[in-house]
């Protein structure tokens, strides 16, 4: 079982992941967290360059989110859903599309593409949307930003919509919450879409 937070800059991403890991655990489950772009040492490397680096062309950038996750999903990932771990990870392949895909004006085609082909197709059980209005999410993310979350609002609202529009493609594919609600009504609408997909 594979479930994906996504979300803009400040959704509360990292807060539910921690929550449904112990919901998980306390169910009996092992789970992997894990996070894009960081998930691996090299993965640490492609971030630091990514968000505190100079800036990136487009298509390099993509690249480099792509290569961070072609290593993330051979070496933590699938290796974790083959021992049958439940694996939770801050971001997929959906960041990109919203991120490099709509925030940078490449195609969501060409994105789609090259992470399928990076992840061999690898696609979430479940993802999990907190949908943020980016002025909120920019408030809660706190005093340094880094380069993504130094982008004009324009940027971030394109970036929202993309999320968006992925969801709302794929009702049975993603749970969209507010991330406005509390943190625990957010946590109990979670706990409802994953409970019914665990191993008995
Ligand atoms: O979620 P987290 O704060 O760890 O993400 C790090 C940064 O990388 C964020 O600013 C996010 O906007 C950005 N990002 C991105 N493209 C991705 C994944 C993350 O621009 N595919």
């Amino acid at each position: 079982v594979f479930v994906v937070f996504e979300g803009g800059d400040g959704a509360g991403k990292s807060t539910q992941v921690e929550v449904l890991r112990d919901r998980c655990e306390r169910a009996g489950h092992r789970v992997v967290v894990t996070r894009e772009p960081g998930g691996t040492s090299l993965g640490a490397q492609v971030r630091e360059l990514l968000l505190h680096g100079d800036a990136v062309s487009p298509r390099a950038e993509a690249l480099l989110f792509a290569a961070d996750r072609a290593h993330h999903v051979a070496t933590v990932i699938r290796p974790a859903l083959m021992r049958g771990d439940v694996v939770i990870s801050d971001r997929f392949v959906d960041s990109s599309i919203a991120y490099q895909g709509a925030g940078r004006s490449l195609t969501s085609e060409d994105i789609a593409a090259l992470s399928a082909w990076a992840t061999e197709g690898l696609r979430p059980t479940l993802t999990v949307l907190l949908d943020v209005d980016p002025a909120v999410g920019r408030e809660r993310c706190g005093v340094s930003p880094d380069r993504m979350e130094r982008e004009a609002a324009e940027f971030h609202d394109r970036v929202r919509q993309g999320f968006v529009e992925l969801a709302v493609q794929d009702p049975v594919g993603y749970l969209v919450r507010d991330a406005a609600l509390p943190v625990e009504q957010i946590a109990l609408d979670v706990w409802s879409r994953v409970a019914p997909l665990l191993p008995a």
